[in-house]
């Protein structure tokens, strides 16, 4: 007997697993009821909600086995009883019943859906034939009407948190947009002005021009930041402006290189390629991209060491390849690289500049934008990474719109 009791609660058990990522209370009644006639080999389940604004009880799930629909409990019967006292109440002979149930059941058990003051409802377990249940039954009945109640209230803590990260998301966004705003007139002004400077002190000693190549590295950084912070802005509400001129990747690509070049001095940078690809876009967000993955590649990998890029087709798309033999993306990492302002631990150990961990983000977006796709593959061993992202091309200049 303990044996079979054990196996009932081990199916209660796995319900109770299979309930955590299920996100709909009435999928979640249903797997209960199903599960109750089951280890009860009873006939039929159905549950009743209690609605705390309307005070009343609505039928919320009715197996497909269930022979007749049952009437809204009334205020003074069984149901509203077993809610009020959160005790299951056994039937075992129909007079007690009421008309419409009489006919179809014998016997019964109606669980209140209750665990530590939390009331949802009531399930109802049928057998047509008369049932007094046994010590064991009771024990899973009790069982059945706490699990529920408890897989209810994680499934309403889940939503709840979801909503709360999503609502500080939404401020967070906020507050980056207004900032950046804010910062963008200024940051413009600040690196006119160091042109200027550029240019009316032509002659100055090797240390003003050194400070001033550093005001204006830093301000292009600085002013990076600001756009990356307005381009989410922009994503998030598809406000983001895309052109669409026809361009050639491998020129671009040579371009960005040779441009970025000056930026890495601590870094070599080849390029292999042996197609030439025709996109449909907006050539400036592309070079972005390849921007982005570039100082990755550099930020993220030893002074010194290598970055290859390569260009290749495959699967119909132009695929650019961006390599690295720098610190590379731990298995934790990797399934949250791609997330608006996730930036790994691991890069802290980098000696670039920290970013703001929507570089990635950015980029996929505009990749997204041209029927493009954004990947990696991280090196075992430290070994580095390879970025790589995929672009719809035509071997032909001329590309019909
Ligand atoms: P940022 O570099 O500004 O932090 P990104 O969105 O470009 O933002 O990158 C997000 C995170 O992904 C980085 O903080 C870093 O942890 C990781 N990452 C990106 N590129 C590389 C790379 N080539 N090697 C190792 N880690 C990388």
């Amino acid at each position: 007997m303990y044996l079979e009791l054990l196996n009932k609660i081990s199916i209660i058990n796995n319900v109770v697993l299979e309930s955590r990522i299920l996100s709909d209370d009435k999928e979640i009644v249903k797997k209960f009821v199903d599960a109750g006639r089951k280890v009860l080999k009873a006939d039929y389940g159905y549950a009743f909600r209690w609605n705390k604004v309307l005070k009343s009880f609505d039928l919320f799930y009715r197996d497909n086995k269930t022979p007749f629909i049952s009437k809204i409990p009334r205020k003074h019967g069984i149901t509203a009883k077993v809610f009020q006292q959160e005790k299951p109440y056994y039937i075992d002979h129909a007079s007690s019943l009421r008309s419409d149930a009489k006919k179809f059941m014998e016997g019964a058990v109606v669980i209140p859906m209750t665990y530590h003051q939390e009331k949802y409802g009531t399930i109802d377990i049928c057998f047509y034939d008369k049932h007094v249940f046994a010590q064991e039954e009771k024990i899973i009945c009790e069982y059945i009407g706490n699990s529920v109640a408890e897989a209810i209230r994680i499934n309403h803590l889940n939503k709840k948190t979801e909503r709360d990260s999503q609502k500080l998301l939404k401020q967070k966004d906020e507050f980056f947009n207004i900032a950046s705003h804010e910062l963008k007139t200024p940051v413009a002004a600040i690196k006119g002005f160091v042109q200027i400077l550029n240019q009316k002190m032509k002659k100055v000693s090797p240390e003003t021009s050194y400070f001033l190549d550093k005001i204006n590295l830093h301000t292009d950084k600085l002013s990076r930041l600001v756009n990356d912070l307005l381009d989410v802005s922009r994503i998030e509400t598809g406000k983001l402006k895309f052109k669409k001129i026809t361009f050639e990747l491998s020129d671009l690509l040579k371009e960005v290189i040779e441009g970025v070049d000056v930026a890495l001095p601590h870094h070599s940078i080849s390029f292999k390629n042996s197609h030439r690809f025709w996109i449909r876009g907006d050539s400036e967000h592309i070079e972005r991209v390849i921007i982005n993955l570039l100082t990755n590649a550099a930020k993220y990998s030893p002074v010194g060491s290598k970055i290859k890029v390569s260009l290749e087709e495959k699967d119909g798309k132009a695929r650019v390849n961006v390599e690295d033999f720098g610190i590379g993306i731990n298995k934790k990492d990797q399934l949250k690289i791609f997330k608006r302002f996730f930036q790994s631990k691991d890069s802290s150990k980098s000696s670039g500049l920290p970013g703001l961990g929507l570089g990635l983000y950015i980029a996929r977006e505009i990749l997204k934008h041209h029927g493009g796709e954004l990947h990696f593959e991280s090196k075992r061993e430290s070994k580095g990474s390879i970025f790589y992202f995929l672009l719809p091309y035509s071997k032909h200049r001329i590309i019909k719109k």
